[in-house]
């Protein structure tokens, strides 16, 4: 019954110590089929078991062992003495009038992330914006999870749990997942790359490649690996300035990765893929919404090829910053598809009021009504 490589192992070295926590942690959550049947045959049990438990996850949704019917009695009551189940707790749920709700999860004590249920459109379009790090380390100047400390990548079990809890509370199913919650993807690439995969196998999730965006600050070096391993999911980079002078003084990861790189890391991107890329862009009065910055967009566009703009208004007011008024978003936008004959989406701001618009997420709390 008991997991023979814990059996064999001398208890000797700290080494094999630190082998045997991590054996009986094992948790099948957020692991691949592949992943699964090493770890039945390392206990000596049939491999086709690991499709089994993975679509007991994720297509059953199964919470503990017990739920398990699919296997036999005598493997549920092994799993449970060999491996782990994962919660995590919703600490808080604030419901906005707009249909968009957030949910806290506390992963440890004193480390919470964030998710957000996105309603769309005339109700077809579900988005769950999903966190892939506690807090984050890049320091973005108009972004709420940058004032956080950085506490920790997630695992991918946690990221997918977010998907499985807000849907479980929700009541529905999510159409669209976005990797825009708290974190930088590109620095928690192995485990969110893992979750997009999950997400998109048919007998686990079973959404689409194609509606699963994964967004950079732009991490160059991530972006040349997404695009070497042929990566099918949508792709999105945070530019937020077009002007490569002035783009360190909002992001500090332009001082890494300057902006003159990062776009031809997008058009590499482009050109081997074959596929659209998505700018997203923070609209910010008096920082970034001039006719120069809109030139400079176009000049991206143009040298970037398939791209388009998601234009956001600014949802906070560090620095004494503050969102554009609906007549500079217009005068904004229409200069810009002007000059860059590229499709602009104009994203609205779902959940402001309670701090579940993109960059609010860690705001203070406020308890709004339903
Ligand atoms: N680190 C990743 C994902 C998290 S941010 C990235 O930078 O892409 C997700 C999106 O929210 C980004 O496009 C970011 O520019 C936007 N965002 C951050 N703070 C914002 C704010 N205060 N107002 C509006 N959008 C914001």
């Amino acid at each position: 019954m008991i997991n023979p490589r814990i059996e064999n192992k001398p208890a000797s070295s700290k080494k094999d110590e630190t082998l045997i926590l991590d054996d009986l942690n094992f948790t099948p959550q957020g692991k691949r089929i592949s992943e699964l049947e090493d770890f039945l045959i390392q206990n000596n049990e049939p491999k086709y078991r690991a499709t089994q438990i993975f679509e007991g996850l994720y297509k059953h949704r199964y919470k503990n062992w017990d739920e398990f019917t699919n296997l036999p009695i005598q493997l549920r009551t092994k799993l449970k003495l060999i491996s782990e189940f994962q919660e995590m707790k919703v600490s808080h749920h604030l419901v906005s009038v707009d249909g968009t709700q957030k949910f806290s999860f506390e992963i440890a004590p004193g480390k919470e992330i964030e998710a957000v249920w996105i309603p769309s459109g005339d109700g077809d379009r579900k988005t769950i914006c999903i966190s892939s790090q506690v807090g984050c380390t890049l320091n973005c100047s108009f972004c709420a999870t940058g004032t956080l400390k950085f506490q920790g990548n997630l695992k991918t079990w946690q990221i997918l749990n977010q998907v499985l809890t807000v849907e479980n509370l929700v009541g529905d199913r999510a159409t669209n997942i976005v990797f825009m919650g708290m974190g930088e993807p590109m620095h928690n690439y192995k485990e969110v790359i893992r979750a997009a995969e999950i997400l998109n196998h048919p007998k686990a999730f079973h959404l689409g490649a194609k509606r699963i965006t994964i967004s950079t600050a732009g991490v160059v070096p991530s972006i040349l690996q997404f695009i070497e391993e042929k990566q099918p999911y949508n792709f999105a980079i945070s530019l937020n300035q077009s002007d490569p002078n002035t783009r360190s003084e909002i992001m500090d990861i332009n001082k890494k990765f300057p902006l003159n790189e990062l776009i031809l890391a997008a058009k590499k991107f482009v050109d081997v893929l074959d596929r659209t890329i998505t700018f997203e862009y923070v609209m910010i009065p008096d920082k970034n919404m001039t006719d120069d910055h809109i030139i400079a967009m176009a000049r991206i566009a143009s040298r970037v090829g398939k791209c388009k703009f998601n234009v956001i208004p600014l949802n906070t007011s560090f620095h004494g910053w503050r969102t554009p008024s609906s007549e500079e978003i217009e005068k904004f936008v229409a200069k810009l598809k002007i000059k860059t004959r590229v499709p602009i989406m104009n994203r609205r701001s779902p959940g402001k009021e309670i701090g579940g618009a993109c960059g609010m997420l860690a705001l203070e709390r406020k308890e709004v009504q339903a």
